[in-house]
């Protein structure tokens, strides 16, 4: 799977290590990859014009450290609703 074609907004990269992947995910998210703090903010879901890939990403912010990074979100469920 490759990484969304994000870094035309974002600017430059600033990789994370696996070690502080694995602990964003296990926290689903909740927590800034960098710094730990909970005070982050998601932008809107966006997705690849053109694409129906069942995948979108968000870019995220931390207002403490004021890094960013992306959410990739892959569909894994659909259920009906009552219209
Ligand atoms: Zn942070």
């Amino acid at each position: 799977m490759g990484t969304p074609d994000s870094n035309k907004q974002k600017g430059a990269n600033m990789p994370l290590t696996n070690e502080q992947k694995k602990k964003y995910m296990e926290t689903n998210g909740c927590f800034c990859s960098y710094c730990g703090k909970g005070d982050i903010e998601g932008q809107g879901l966006q997705s690849d014009e053109g694409s129906c890939t069942g995948t979108v990403y968000q870019i995220v912010k931390c207002n403490v450290c004021k890094k960013r990074w992306v959410n990739l979100y892959e569909l894994i469920e659909v259920m009906g609703l009552e219209a």
